[in-house]
């Protein structure tokens, strides 16, 4: 059972502290869901544990089997079994859908041991056909490169599709307040609920509180200020939804 665990976690960026001390721990088979308001540090969360070089990590740990995983490079987080996420994913012309995942797959595959010659092709090709069912997705969508001319909704498409196909341990999707319209939104929370499992643990951050109308998370937590304030089960998503944020930082505001 793999698991991701963050400890402390303190992050700058241009030394500026956002995020205050962030614990937080993912199971394989569990979904969890971080949101909060606008500017509290969730998509620094997010790039931080993607290795975006601006994001400072001053204090904390990030461990996946038993490595730090912020002392790795994005590339060997990806072959150890965490799927981040691109928020901005980038278009490569000439690479098509298939032929990137069957390279990202065949990677992992080596990471797991060291003799392996890579799927064959005919295996491959029945995988991502049962995939792209799963997924409800038009088969020609494998043979268009990657992410060129993609719509938004197309994208997430595309970024569901490797995390169904490369089946990683850890799943970490940044929805950002940008550019998802509810279309966008249904995809991923279609293609989450499709793939979870005893084998998947997922971390969706999210600004938006219907996207949880759609994924049926076991745990919420709240941001504010850079840091968990408030964690809870489902239910804590509706209070959210009925409340807003205010009633949280009333709390804190007591507690402190
Ligand atoms: P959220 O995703 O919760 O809306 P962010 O993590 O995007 O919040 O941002 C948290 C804070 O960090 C905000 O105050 C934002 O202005 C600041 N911030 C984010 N990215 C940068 C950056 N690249 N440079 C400077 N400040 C940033
Ligand atoms: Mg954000």
């Amino acid at each position: 059972m793999s698991q991701l665990e963050i400890t402390n976690l303190h992050v700058s960026i241009d030394g500026k502290e956002i995020l205050k001390g962030v614990d937080l721990v993912v199971k394989q088979g569990e979904v969890h869901a971080i949101m909060g308001p606008n500017g509290t540090g969730k998509s620094t969360l997010a790039y931080t544990l993607m290795g975006h070089p601006s994001y400072q990590v001053t204090k904390g740990s990030v461990l996946f089997q038993g490595k730090n995983i912020l002392e790795l490079e994005v590339d060997e987080r990806a072959r150890l079994g965490i799927f981040l996420a691109f928020q901005y994913p980038v278009a490569i012309p000439g690479v098509t859908v298939a032929n990137f995942l069957r390279t990202a797959l065949n990677a992992r595959r080596r990471e797991k041991n060291h003799e392996d010659k890579g799927m064959p092709v005919p295996e491959f090709r029945k995988l991502l056909i049962e995939k792209m069912n799963l997924l409800k997705m038009d088969h020609a969508f494998a043979g268009r490169y990657l992410n060129e001319g993609f719509s938004g909704g197309e994208k997430k498409r595309a970024e569901i599709l490797q995390l169904a196909t490369l089946k990683p341990e850890i799943a970490i999707l940044d929805e950002t307040d940008s550019g998802l319209d509810i279309d966008a939104l249904r995809v991923v929370a279609d293609g989450v609920n499709a793939l979870t499992g005893p084998d998947l643990g997922v971390l969706v951050i999210t600004h938006y509180q219907r996207l949880l109308n759609y994924i049926k998370p076991h745990f919420v937590h709240v941001m504010i200020g850079g840091r968990l304030v408030e964690s809870g089960g489902p239910d804590l998503a509706l209070s959210l939804e009925e409340h807003g944020y205010d009633w949280i930082k009333e709390k804190e505001k007591t507690e402190a």
